[in-house]
């Protein structure tokens, strides 16, 4: 088949690899806007089942991925000043640039092309092909082009965020609350290597008003973060790379393929930080998209009605998910109150999909601390 993907993020390259590692006799060209060693933002995050589909599909590039990774087993949430610890919360964290530069390597070791800096305006530029998968990442000009039949739905949250990096250490995954006088501030951070942890910022938009963030320069919102969270950071300074202030927007398509086109990854449908899986969604549309191949051969129309078939109830379980955390961050001022504790618990069953008994048998210290403080809980 000959193949034209456009955007070099992890979806793009899985697909590609797993496609051309599969038959070499495909012609595969991945178009990326951006030069080779560019990235935005600093580390992600993978759960083990995240990882176990990979592990499962590509050995080789799990191989390649784990020798970049760092693996911590624990949890923690901060509030009111207290530190409280979730146990067995496994999670693998690596710099986004290894998780491409892994995914670089495994594709020209199969013979994939890769061409970097080069931003495809229009899809029409590629020429006859038998399929064209725009991996072009959340703000997709391919969606947009075609928007009328993809009808694309963005839901732009009221929280706003700045991604910072920093060379203090997080071992434990870290959500730190901080409220001050100009509202309240939340840390996700977590260490991605040896030498540096993410520390994304998030603020609800009355505290983003009162303190007047909106009017500072970059270096001015950085320096306000330190000082919220200078307690968590021992005079650590964060670090930017180009780090302001955005708005998560959480995409659905109504449509996936048009023609020989197709939607994969953030392009298709967004995640959300809070939850860390925008990666794992993305590799699994990969995966998916390549079964449908396996199932159906090269019969576009047919392999693309297979891929909607086989990947739509996964993802739109995990992106409902996604969205009840992403609520959780954003009604927090009735929780404040509650003590570290109760709070740590509520963040643990925010999703609805965790029960009590399920916190016995993950935390069973956790559970036992809470039961302490909510005598007449019914524990049944
Ligand atoms: C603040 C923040 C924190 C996150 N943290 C995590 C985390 O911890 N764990 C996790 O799993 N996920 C995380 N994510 C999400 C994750 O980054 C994405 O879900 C993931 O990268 C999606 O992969 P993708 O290949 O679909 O898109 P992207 O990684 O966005 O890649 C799209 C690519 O397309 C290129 N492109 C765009 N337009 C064109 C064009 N016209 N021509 C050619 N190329 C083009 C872009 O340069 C880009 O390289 C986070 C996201 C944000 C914003």
């Amino acid at each position: 088949m000959k193949i034209r993907i456009i955007g070099g993020g992890p979806a793009g390259l899985f697909y590609a690899y797993l496609m051309k590692r599969d038959n070499p006799a495909h012609d595969i060209r991945v178009f990326e806007r951006d030069p080779e060693d560019a990235t935005y933002g600093w580390g992600v995050v993978f759960s083990d089942i995240a990882l176990s589909f990979v592990r499962d599909i590509a050995p080789e590039l799990y191989e390649a991925m784990t020798h970049r990774q760092v693996v911590f087993d624990e949890m923690a949430v901060v509030h009111a000043g207290q530190k409280v610890t979730l146990a067995h919360n496994t999670f693998h964290r690596m710099a986004r640039i290894d998780l491409l530069k892994a995914l670089h390597a495994q594709c020209r070791k199969v013979g994939v092309e890769l061409v970097f800096a080069c931003k495809v305006e229009d899809p029409a530029e590629l020429g006859e092909c038998d399929l064209v998968v725009a991996s072009d990442g959340a703000n997709s000009p391919t969606r947009s082009r075609y928007q009328a039949h993809f009808q694309p739905q963005l839901d732009v949250r009221p929280n706003l965020l700045a991604w910072y990096g920093t060379t203090r250490l997080f071992a434990a995954l870290s959500l730190i609350f901080r409220q001050g006088d100009e509202g309240l501030a939340i840390a996700h951070a977590y260490q991605y290597s040896p030498t540096h942890s993410t520390f994304l910022v998030e603020v609800d938009p009355a505290t983003y008003q009162r303190s007047g963030l909106g009017a500072m320069s970059e270096a001015q919102s950085l320096s306000w973060c330190e000082k919220v969270f200078a307690e968590d950071l021992q005079g650590v300074p964060l670090l930017s790379n180009k780090s302001s202030w955005f708005r998560y927007t959480i995409v659905t398509n109504a449509r996936w393929h048009h023609g020989n086109l197709v939607l994969i990854g953030d392009a298709l449908r967004t995640g959300h930080p809070s939850v860390g899986s925008g990666t794992r969604l993305a590799m699994q549309d990969s995966i998916a998209l390549f079964q449908a191949y396996k199932t159906c051969g090269s019969d576009v129309p047919q392999l693309l009605a297979e891929f909607v078939k086989i990947r739509r109830p996964g993802s739109d379980a995990l992106q409902q998910a996604a969205i009840k955390s992403t609520e959780w961050y954003e009604n927090l001022a009735p929780k404040m109150q509650l003590d570290p504790i109760s709070f740590a618990y509520d963040y643990l069953t925010r999703s609805g999909r965790v029960s009590h008994a399920e916190v016995r048998r993950r935390d069973p210290e956790l559970a036992a601390a809470y039961e302490k403080l909510h005598p007449g809980l019914d524990v049944a």
